[in-house]
This record gives C-alpha cells, structure tokens and sequence, in this order.
C-alpha cells in the first residue's frame, strides 16, 4: 500500500514537473549577465491594446520600446510562428513548417495535438534560445513554448513543463518567481511564459467580442502579478511580451467548399482546413495538373503549386513544404459544407494587418521608443545580445533591426 502511494506521488510530480534534464550551472560570465523573461500572449492581435485598454499591457507598451506591429511568418499559425521566435528563422529553414504538416523526411505526420510527435527532436531545426543559452552555459527555464518539450540537439530548457493549457495563469507567474529566487549557480537568465486565453476566444467568438476583452484582462493580471513581484527582487530584468499572428473574424459569407474529389484522390494527401490547406502527392509521379487547375478556377483561394509561392513567403526551400498550398483570401475559409463557420481565424498571408501581433520590451538594458513593424525572426538576436550569447550565425533574422535599442 505504502509502495502504490510512493508511485503515485512520484507520477504526479513527474507530470507536474520536468525539471533538472540536463543541469546547466551558469558559468561566471552568466552569473554576470541580466534576465529576459520571453512572454507570448497566443493571439493578441497588434491592436487590441489600444481598442481594450487593459491597464498594464498599456503601460508596458507606452514605457518601453514598441513596435507598430509584429509581423508573423507565413503561414501565421501558432507553431511555426513561436519556433520562428524563438530560433530567428522563416519556417522554410526551421522545418516547423504550419500546426500540421506532413513530413516525407520522417514518413509521419506532425499534429500539435499529437504529444508523441511534438515532443520529438526529429522535427525542430534551427537553435531555439534555450540550447544557445546552454551552449553558452546559461541556465534556462519555460513555462511552456512549442518545441520545449522535446530534446533538440539532445537539449530542452534546464527547466520546462509538458504542455497542458490548463494551468492557471497564476501558476505559471509564480513558479517564473521561483525560480528568479534560485541561488545563482543554477538560476534561469533566459525564461519563457505562455498564455493562450486570448487566442481561444478569438476562435471561438471573433476578436470583436466581450470574450476576447475579457480574456485580455485576465492576461493584464497575470503580467501586473508577475511586474508587482518582479519588483520585490533585485535583479536586472527584461521583459519582452509578444504574439505569434493577430486574428480576424470569420463568417458562413466566406466558406470555401474545396471539390469532393481533391479529399476522394487515394493519390493525395490534404492536411489543414481553414486559413490553409497543404497537399501533398503520395506518388511523385501522379499528375497534379487536373485538380491543381480547378482549384485555380475559386478566386478568393489563392492556388500555388510549390514552385510558385510568393517570394516573400519563404516558404520554399523545404521538403515538408507540399506539392500545392491552398492559402485563402482573408477571411475566406476552407470548411466541409454542413460546417457553420463563426468566430475568428489566423493563417493567412502575413501582409494582412489583422495578422500581426505585438512587440513590447521593457527593462534595464531596453531603451523605449516606438518603431516600425518588424518580423519576429529578428527577435532572436535582440534577446542573444541582451544576453551577451554567441548565437547561431545561420539565422534570417538581423542584428541591425532592434540592435540599436539595447543598453
Ligand atoms: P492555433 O490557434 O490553431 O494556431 O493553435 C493554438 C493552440 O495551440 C493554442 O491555443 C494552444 O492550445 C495550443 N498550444 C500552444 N502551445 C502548445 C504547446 N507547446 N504544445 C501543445 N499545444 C500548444
Ligand atoms: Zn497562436
Ligand atoms: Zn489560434
């Protein structure tokens, strides 16, 4: 009976709990180095803030550097955008290519609700902060980020939980505390925090709506919380609160049914609905041209074979990257025909305004000014700098574009 509590005990806490993997100790340099706290606020669209108000968000943007906006990667999806963060890459070069895609590289398929494949190494290219830091010998910590669960290069941060959007925010907030108080052989310079309550009622009721207000509040508290305690402990830190994509409302007006064939074809594989669907052909030799050219017939779905996606996606270069891309025009959205299609969506061409996100960073080593809309692939190098880490020097993003902004 004993033994079966023990075991019981111990299942809870290693669910609870990830900690101590890989035991990174800061070196002397580290110790010396200040804090970035990397917050991502899952859908907060670039203007929410200011149609809001909520009292901190508003505070953090108005006192610290800001951008206009934050403009995702394509496709502006949750996955691939926090990847492209947290590495300073386009996802044609980090492999995260969209939430679901199909890899002929793995033979399997990725689904971000698939806990087995997200937490595999195989699919995470580029160099996420965490293992920079531990190249570095930085300790670092996350209350959740996409890719922290699995090794990449054999690496996770010193610290990180499993996924599970349950967690209050609250408790997340406290355990970011905790482990500011560590003593400083093992103490996280380079923490991440997610929230994703503003993106769930995007979905569900529209950016436009009394959910998505009130889910902006609840994050306000939980960033006032963590500024109140932040305050009470002497430290040097910077925090730098993003969103991945923004979000725009959707309507039964905009539906896009795609011919019942294109998902019949034994020849092909479709993966994603909504604001993007990938296909792949499961035989190389199979003839696309048919289906490719009625697709091209709907006029609000913009019909790329891989060959001729926009430049300015850079989204190419990468063998996940399907055969066709089916992207909609903005808010037009691929669903089955007896789908009541309501609420709000994200994926489309990041050239959409209602695509863009925040940037706000605030802290001793930031100065405040307001700037232009950047891409988030340049976020990477600003918090490597902050940090005094040697970064990976085969990203997209660039020094020059926040470089100036630090202290
Ligand atoms: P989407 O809005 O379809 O791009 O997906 C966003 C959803 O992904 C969020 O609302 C979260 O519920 C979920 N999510 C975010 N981060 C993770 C993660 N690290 N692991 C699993 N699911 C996540
Ligand atoms: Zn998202
Ligand atoms: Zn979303």
């Amino acid at each position: 009976m004993k033994f079966r509590l023990l075991l019981l005990i111990v299942t809870v806490l290693s669910h609870i709990s990830c900690n101590n993997h890989q035991k990174t100790q800061n070196s002397f340099k580290s110790k010396k180095a200040p804090y970035v706290i990397l917050i991502s606020v899952d859908g907060l669209r670039h203007d929410y803030i200011d149609i809001y108000k909520p009292p901190t968000l508003k505070y953090l943007k108005e006192n610290g550097l800001h951008s206009k906006s934050l403009i995702p990667i394509f496709p502006s999806k949750t996955f691939p955008n926090h990847y492209s963060i947290i590495t300073g890459m386009y996802a044609e070069n980090h492999g995260l290519i969209s939430n679901s895609f199909y890899g002929p590289d793995t033979g399997r398929t990725y689904r971000l609700g698939d806990s087995k494949e997200v937490s595999d190494g195989i699919w995470y290219g580029g160099e996420p902060l965490w293992v920079t830091a531990h190249k570095n010998q930085m300790v670092s910590a996350s209350y959740f980020w996409v890719g922290s669960e699995a090794p990449i290069n054999g690496v996770r941060p010193d610290y990180y939980y499993k996924y599970d959007g349950k967690v209050p925010g609250e408790i997340r907030v406290d355990q970011v505390i905790d482990w500011l108080k560590l003593e400083e052989n093992v103490r996280p310079h380079f923490i991440t925090l997610y929230f994703s309550e503003v993106d769930h009622a995007g979905h569900r009721h529209g950016p436009d709506s009394v959910e998505v207000k009130n889910a902006i509040f609840n994050i306000d508290d939980y960033i006032n919380r963590l500024v109140t305690k932040l305050s009470k402990i002497d430290l040097p830190v910077n925090i730098i609160l993003v969103s991945d994509h923004g979000m725009t409302k959707i309507s039964n007006e905009q539906k896009i049914i795609l011919p019942k064939e294109l998902y019949e074809n034994k020849n092909l594989r479709v993966i994603g609905k909504g604001s993007l669907s990938l296909i792949y052909r499961k035989n190389k030799s199979y003839d696309l041209n048919s289906i490719y050219n009625k697709l091209k017939k709907n006029k609000f779905l913009n019909t790329y074979k891989k060959a001729e996606i926009p430049e300015n996606f850079n989204f190419k270069n990468n063998i996940r990257i399907p055969d066709i891309v089916l992207s909609p025009r903005m808010p037009y959205y691929i669903a089955k025909k007896d789908k009541n299609v309501s609420g709000g969506t994200h994926g489309y061409d990041p050239a959409n305004k209602d695509m863009h996100g925040v940037f706000f960073a605030m802290g001793p080593n930031i100065k405040p000014k307001l700037i232009g809309s950047f891409e988030n692939i340049h976020v990477y190098p600003f918090i490597t700098k902050i940090l005094g880490l040697t970064g990976n020097p085969k990203i997209d993003g660039r020094i020059d574009v926040l470089g100036k902004y630090i202290r």
